[in-house]
């Protein structure tokens, strides 16, 4: 099989029990055979290193799902923006049957190469995106039944052509993880993940979300730098309640700008209030805004059912 790194995402599932292969994303392990599931304290057999004969192999045929914070690193590391990051190294991808946007990194011109393979390795190794820094491992999140919280399951993806499997080294899981760096990503990725999984779990009952919700949806996820201007822009600071000092934090701290993305996602698409109002301004602006806004909200309103309006929140 070619090297599907699209397997070390988390995948997650709401489950009666235990089970692997469904969730947000592509289903990670395809076998009828289910991978034993393994806890961060058990022992895995690995090695991926310089000098293995398989170097490089599995970077040369890639399907690697981006997360919102795999482009903030890669983005930052080109001293581009996100828009032009996403241009020049992502491909689109829908992640659900109602038109949830996804990105994929790009591959070389004519082949199934990743885009930043070069003949040493990765060309952006110390930025490589989750997908990369989990494999071998993958990971999927488990809502046992009766259980209220989400539980991390792990497993091992054994693809012929990687020969790691064979080198040998032990370590446990959790060894491994802080190894590759993943935690950091899990936990900036981890409000991006909720949002996608409720949204796929939610199904009808939310209704076909509207074609200005995934766009909002896009722009916080995929593309920072836009959101960065909208949170500075007259008509987000005439609805929220934000003081200088956080509007600057934000401005000028990337990280702090994502985790704040989540939650206006989360205020917007479910309802989730974090962030304050000020007191009258979202009916002083739907007056200003006049019919056209009122009937495009009636049309999102209709398509969500009832939920809350997210066209309040939209820069003009
Ligand atoms: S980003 Fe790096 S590790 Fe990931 S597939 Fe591309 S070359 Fe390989
Ligand atoms: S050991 Fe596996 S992960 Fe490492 S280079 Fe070889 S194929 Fe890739």
């Amino acid at each position: 099989m070619s090297q599907d790194k699209s397997s070390d995402l988390r995948n997650d599932a709401v489950l009666d029990a235990p089970q692997l292969g469904d969730g947000p994303f592509e289903a990670p392990f395809r076998s009828p055979v289910k991978p034993a599931q393994l806890t961060l304290d058990d022992t895995i057999q690995f090695h991926c290193h310089k000098g293995i004969a398989c170097f490089n192999e599995c970077c040369k045929s890639i399907e690697i799902q981006l997360t919102p914070y795999d482009i903030l690193r890669l983005k930052r590391r080109f001293d581009i923006s996100s828009k032009e990051f996403v241009a020049r190294y992502t491909m689109p991808f829908e992640m659900d049957h109602h038109g949830m946007p996804g990105l994929k990194l790009t591959t070389q011109p004519g082949t199934s190469a990743c885009i930043f393979l070069e003949q040493e390795g990765c060309g952006v190794y110390e930025d490589r995106p989750a997908a990369c820094r989990y494999y071998a491992l993958g990971a999927m999140g488990v809502r046992k039944k009766d259980a209220g919280s989400v539980e991390d399951v792990y497993f091992l993806v054994k693809e012929a052509h990687c020969l790691g499997h064979d080198e040998p080294r032990q370590l446990t899981v959790r060894e491994y993880r802080q190894e590759q760096g993943v935690e950091v990503y899990d936990e900036m990725n981890q409000d991006w993940r909720d949002i996608v999984i409720k949204k796929r779990t939610s199904g009808p009952t939310v209704g076909q979300p509207s074609a200005r919700s995934m766009q909002l949806f896009d722009m916080c996820s995929y593309d920072l730098d836009s959101f960065r201007e909208f949170v500075q822009s007259d008509g987000f600071r005439l609805i929220f309640d934000i003081d200088q000092e956080t509007t600057d934090k934000l401005i000028n701290e990337d990280e702090e700008l994502l985790r704040f993305a989540m939650r206006f996602l989360k205020q917007v698409l479910y309802g989730e209030h974090t962030i304050p109002l000020k007191e009258g301004a979202r009916d002083k602006r739907l007056d200003e805004r006049g019919d056209v806004l009122k009937a495009r909200r009636e049309a999102d309103i209709a398509a969500h059912k009832g939920k809350e309006g997210f066209e309040d929140y939209m820069p003009d």
